[in-house]
């Protein structure tokens, strides 16, 4: 096997650098060690280093490196495509590495590559303070803000990525570069939205924003086209310390949904209210006129209970096959295309979700960052997941055929982190009128592209 073909005494020696661990295939924490999230994904690395430290990342790259073994990076595990592991190569697994340094007087948090949300959120709470993340806590920090980053606070406070201060890289020679808008700003800006193209990150640094509690949870409606209609109005006029994000889900099994809607398609409007509370009344009405309101969650919590409501039911170990599209504006034609598929969703944990994309997110402009589509509205998310695998082809065919249909209603390109990992031909339209300079950039730090487990960019040939 490729581990035996290392040697057994260069990998001894190799383990024997490390502060963190070094886990093979005959080692009992092996079977647990190489599981990522999404359950389709059942790879057999050859080493999987928990890295402790950024010396330990600094070797991992090395070793991948000199002996050319595919490497596969992981923050939270949470890729769709399952790019944090691999077959027969070297995983390089963050997850040990969760330090945070919150300076709440500057407003500021520093946060090592394996943090996740909830570690963030948790962390920045204590201060009244948040940045954008995403709406699940158990995701990684470091994949959602190298591909750009969603979350309820992106109309307020703009993608994960654009609070990014800076960061610190280790490249593909192994050096440990900090960057920033002024020190190596061209891999700064590459990785505001260029995914793990160019190194492994082994801290962030966040502009941080008063957030102490917020306005939010689910309301859900019948399926209804009308809804989608009104929902964008309202959410493209609000303010923008309101995220809501709409959902198309099976109503589910909830003490305040009624049990006829249970398993039915529904639509559901998650609420985050970050503004003053004295408007919470005035927004709860508008939310209220989207539509008959037939369940409703909504009340005043702590901004990091509004990003584990769906921890539950989406835990580790679910099958998972995602596709992701921008969308300018949600057209009659593209409401149908969502009530047709809506009408015959397949499984319980899949969601379509449409994120808004406007407010914050739009005022930095398409070239400032490598994340491109600052004039899409939303970012759309066809999610299929489902616990049993007997039921992946059946997912799937729905997923492809849903994303066929609404591609005439879309821009050409996608959001790289609700893509899957058949979508490799899209790279390019991701990326737009930034797509050359990654690709330059990529050329400059990684012309060999060892970091190619992501949605990857093609170094440029020189
Ligand atoms: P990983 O699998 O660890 O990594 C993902 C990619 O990033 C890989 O290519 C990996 O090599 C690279 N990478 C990871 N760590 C590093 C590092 N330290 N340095 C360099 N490269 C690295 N996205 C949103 O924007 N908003 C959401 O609200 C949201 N919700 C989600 C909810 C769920 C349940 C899931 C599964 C995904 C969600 N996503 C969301 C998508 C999410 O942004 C991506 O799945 C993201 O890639 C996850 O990052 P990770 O670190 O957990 O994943």
């Amino acid at each position: 096997d490729s581990a035996a073909a290392l040697g057994a005494e260069r990998v001894q020696a190799f383990a024997e650098r490390l502060h963190g661990e070094l886990i093979r295939p005959q080692d009992a924490r092996y079977e647990e060690a190489r599981r990522v999230y999404n359950a389709v994904h059942d790879r057999h690395p050859a080493l999987i280093v928990r890295a402790a430290d950024v010396a330990d990342v600094m070797a991992g790259v090395a070793f991948a490196r000199q002996h050319e073994l595919p490497l596969a990076v992981r923050g939270g595990g949470h890729s769709v495509p399952g790019f944090g592991t691999c077959d027969d190569g070297l995983v390089l697994d963050l997850g040990r590495m969760r330090g945070i340094r919150v300076e709440p007087e500057a407003q500021r948090v520093r946060a090592e590559g394996g943090c996740t949300w909830a570690d963030l959120n948790h962390a920045t709470a204590a201060f009244g303070l948040a940045t954008t993340g995403g709406i699940v806590s158990t995701t990684g920090i470091a994949g959602l803000t190298l591909g750009g980053g969603l979350g309820y606070l992106a109309r307020r406070c703009g993608l994960a990525c654009d609070n990014l201060l800076s960061a610190d890289v280790v490249t593909a020679e192994g050096r440990l570069l900090t960057c920033s808008e002024d020190r190596h700003p061209e891999l700064f800006w590459a990785l505001r939205g260029g995914g793990g193209n160019f190194g492994v990150v082994t801290s962030f640094e966040y502009r941080l924003h008063p957030v102490v509690d917020i306005l939010g949870g689910p309301t859900f409606f019948p399926l209804e086209g009308d809804i989608l209609r009104r929902y964008q109005e309202w959410i493209l006029e609000a303010p923008e310390a309101l995220g809501a994000i709409l959902g198309i889900v099976l109503g589910p099994p909830l003490p305040f949904l009624p049990e006829r809607w249970q398993g039915q398609p529904v639509i559901v409007v998650l609420t985050c209210w970050s503004g003053p509370a004295s408007e919470d009344e005035a927004i709860r009405e508008r939310l209220e006129g989207l539509g008959p309101v037939i369940g409703q969650a909504l009340q005043r919590m702590p901004y990091p209970a509004i990003n584990t409501l769906f921890d539950d039911l989406l835990p580790a170990g679910l099958h998972h096959y995602w596709k992701g599209c921008f969308t300018k504006q949600l057209t009659d034609e593209a409401i149908a295309v969502h009530l047709e598929y809506g009408r015959r969703i397949p499984c319980l944990q899949t969601a379509t979700l449409l994120f808004p994309l406007d407010g914050a997110c739009r005022r930095v402009a398409p070239e400032a960052t490598a994340f491109a589509y600052r004039d899409a509205n939303f970012a759309t998310a066809l999610g299929p997941s489902w616990p049993d695998p007997a039921d992946s082809e059946r997912n799937i065919a729905w997923g492809r055929a849903y994303y066929q249909a609404l591609q005439p209603h879309s821009e050409a390109g996608g959001y790289v982190n609700f893509m899957s990992g058949d979508d490799h031909a899209r790279v390019r339209d991701n990326y737009r009128q930034n797509h050359d300079r990654l690709a330059r950039i990529k050329a400059r730090f990684d012309p060999a592209n060892l970091f190619r487990l992501n949605q990857n960019i093609v170094p440029a040939s020189q």
